[in-house]
């Protein structure tokens, strides 16, 4: 079940609509895939390399640009067995050099101007 979340800077006003988790079309690693840039997809394909049905997580999740200051969701996979993850690039500037993909439950700070306390608003869901 996805998530739609609105992020608000209390200092600069600057906002964020995004939506994180994932929906019902993310089951299948296949489909899973085609969220990641070709050489991504090439490295997650090696990870799951021979096995039948790897297990792996995949999630939309929260993330701050550095390069285009923006707060944005990013697709990220996971696979517990090894500990590996891959994440996609920015969809706002579609660079990954300054991704910093935040925690659940820290509040973010606001990459436009700094303040440590953006409000995080629940406002739907989303599959
Ligand atoms: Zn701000
Ligand atoms: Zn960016």
């Amino acid at each position: 079940m996805g998530m739609i979340q609105t992020l608000t800077c209390p200092s600069c006003h600057e906002s964020w609509e995004i939506t994180t988790g994932h929906g019902i079309l993310h089951s299948t690693l296949e489909r899973v895939l085609k969220a990641f840039p070709q050489d991504t997809q090439m490295e997650i394909r090696q990870e799951v390399q021979g096995q039948l049905a790897p297990i792996f997580y995949f999630n939309y999740r929260m993330a701050s640009c550095g390069r285009c200051k923006n707060i944005v969701a990013v697709p990220v996979i996971e696979f517990p067995e090894s500990g590996r993850s891959y994440t996609s690039f920015c969809p706002q500037c579609g660079t990954s050099a300054e991704l910093v993909i935040l925690k659940e439950d820290a509040s973010p700070t606001c990459p436009r101007c700094g303040t440590e306390a953006l409000s995080v608003e629940d406002s739907g869901r989303w599959d």
